[in-house]
């Protein structure tokens, strides 16, 4: 089940992005890179989990930023910065998993979002959403991106009415734990896992 995956605690050494569930107050204590809301811990930074067993607590180090220049066929990580009917705008964070900066900005089309024919953007991704992507052009500047693909859409995506987290519970299908709002995107297979790593 996808809740389980999702519901789970974070092992040490976990790449996570702001705002990944990390565990329970019940287990842990949050630390250093988290926040705290009612009994759940969030990654307030980009970073690895870190786990102190004795203290139990559960922290996020932010990675020292690298040089990555990103290619074609590099899978990127970022969030939506922008988003209109024909196009969204992402703000990489991460080139095959690791962490870069200074940020470099992505557009991708509406015809790159899905491998069915959408009318507009919003069928699959909205602004403020959490997306794993293909670069496509890396020679324009900003760089071209694609979303299709078996491991890469939407990662993580919070209600548009209330902010909170969204879950899966269907392929495409999307349901708010706190207003039960339902909502639609184009999601990945391990959506809501907080797991950024791309497997190849
Ligand atoms: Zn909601």
């Amino acid at each position: 089940m996808t809740l389980d995956i999702y519901d789970r605690t974070k092992e040490t050494g976990e790449l996570v992005f702001p705002g990944t569930r990390l565990a329970v107050t019940e287990e842990f204590i949050g630390g250093q890179g988290t926040y705290t809301e009612g009994n759940l811990i969030y990654a307030a930074v980009a970073g690895k989990v870190s786990i102190n067993i004795e203290r139990h607590e559960i922290s996020v180090m932010s990675k020292p930023t690298t040089a990555v220049i990103p290619r074609n066929g590099d899978i990127v990580i970022g969030g939506v910065v922008n988003a209109s009917r024909q196009m969204i705008t992402v703000s990489i964070n991460y080139v095959n998993n690791r962490e870069i900066y200074p940020n470099y900005t992505m557009v991708i089309h509406v015809s790159q979002l899905s491998k069915e024919y959408l009318d507009t953007v919003d069928e699959a991704v909205c602004l403020g959403d959490i997306v794993r992507a293909k670069v496509i052009d890396s020679k324009t500047i900003p760089l071209q991106g694609s979303l299709i693909g078996s491991q890469l859409g939407v990662i993580l995506a919070k209600c548009s009415r209330c902010g909170s987290q969204l879950d899966k519970i269907g392929r495409n299908k999307l349901k708010c734990k706190e207003c039960s709002y339902f909502e639609k995107r184009s999601t990945t297979i391990d959506y809501g896992s907080g797991k950024l790593a791309f497997k190849t």
